[in-house]
């Protein structure tokens, strides 16, 4: 923000500088918009008390904290390690694995939330609109990052592992795990960056997919966007959902569907996908999945499920099942995506909450009529 930095810059005294340089230019970037009006000399005095310098730090945050999560007004502003800089949050989505973390799935502590579209506040990208990867390393020159950030064995994940997270007025994020967002493609479009990376993995991670019969299991966000980059790729997507209206809303990507309940007994008989998606996020998604899938054919996990899954392995030996688990993928490919509409995911808002309300959204989030529910963070910024 231009006013921010000028503030900065104006204020930036030597004896600011050093460790406690990085708590003040915090506070400034936070509160700018009031230090700007009380003018530059308060601002100075202000930077001289320390009481006042922890109150200017704090902001809105939806925590999560042994297994009770509650929207705190005085969490602390982040403050970013090496290499990282503070994203102001504009816009963030509500996503399965927020309301499985609520649930204790990874028995996260933190702030919660992964899917974002923020301003950096610092960095290369100053004043630009950035969604941002979600597997962060924080060692500095790690033998296995960039190239294997998503599985080091050190890393921290946005909102999921050992991480703050974005539903936040602030997040703090590795510069490298940024993204700017092109002009045109709104926040509204951008916050889905993240779901349709991860979406775009299964072309990554199983390229012929593209040639085969594909069942995707679950009419969901996910779904969705799985069905719709696998179908524009050119596999024949067929999407398997218990909701009318949402395979009404693929069928109006030219997609075929089928309700569960009229899924023909031959396809159980015949198995005739050759590659069948998991995208239910329910325990029952992988039974389904051994039911439909050909034998030689593929399974690929999209969704994580809280909690332990009894089910017996053999049918996957003897049909000689390849089981493919896939989880986050390339923020680049799915940005150029959404740059070019190629896919569609405004249908899948269906609610907006600001901040101050986080508790309702996700409980709205949770009924199955929900597609996305997103969280406006500035709306409740004074
Ligand atoms: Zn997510
Ligand atoms: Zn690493």
């Amino acid at each position: 923000m231009p006013e921010c930095m000028n503030i900065r810059y104006a204020a930036g005294h030597s004896c600011y500088a050093g460790p406690a340089g990085k708590v003040w230019d915090l506070v400034m970037s936070h509160d700018a918009r009031r230090f700007a009006r009380e003018g530059l000399e308060e601002v100075a005095r202000a930077a001289e008390q320390d009481k006042m310098v922890r109150k200017g730090s704090n902001m809105r945050a939806f925590v999560l904290q042994d297994g009770v999560s509650r929207l705190r007004e005085d969490a602390p502003v982040p403050v970013p390690g090496p290499h990282e800089v503070l994203v102001r949050v504009l816009l963030a989505g509500i996503c399965e694995t927020d309301l499985q973390l609520m649930q204790g799935y990874m028995q996260f502590n933190g702030t919660l939330g992964h899917e974002f579209v923020g301003i950096a506040e610092s960095g290369r990208y100053t004043g630009q609109r950035v969604v941002g990867e979600i597997n962060c390393c924080p060692v500095a020159r790690c033998a296995r990052c960039p190239e294997n950030r998503r599985h080091c064995p050190r890393r921290t994940v946005l909102g999921i592992l050992q991480r703050d997270g974005a539903f936040a007025e602030y997040v703090a994020i590795p510069e490298e795990n940024l993204h700017p967002v092109p002009e045109h493609v709104g926040n509204d479009r951008a916050v889905f960056t993240e779901p349709l990376a991860a979406a775009f993995e299964i072309l990554e991670q199983f390229p012929q997919v593209t040639e085969r019969r594909v069942l995707v299991l679950g009419d969901g966000r996910l779904g969705y966007l799985c069905a719709q980059v696998l179908a524009s790729a050119g596999a024949r997507v067929c999407v398997v959902g218990k909701h009318r209206a949402k395979l009404a809303r693929c069928a109006a990507r030219d997609l075929q569907t089928c309700l569960l309940e009229d899924v023909p007994r031959e396809w159980m008989e015949q198995r005739s996908a050759e590659v069948v998606v998991d995208c239910t996020g329910s325990p029952t998604g992988f039974e389904w999945a051994c039911r439909l899938v050909q034998p030689r054919g593929t399974i690929i996990l999209k969704t994580t499920v809280a909690g332990t899954q009894t089910l017996s392995l053999a049918p996957l030996v003897i049909d000689e099942i390849q089981v493919l688990g896939s989880r986050c993928g390339p923020f680049s490919v799915a940005l150029r995506a959404l740059a070019e509409e190629r896919i569609e995911v405004e249908s899948l808002i269906t609610a907006r909450y600001p901040l101050t309300r986080i508790v309702e959204a996700l409980e709205l989030a949770c009924r199955p009529d929900q597609h996305k529910v997103l969280v406006d963070i500035e709306v409740g910024h004074g």
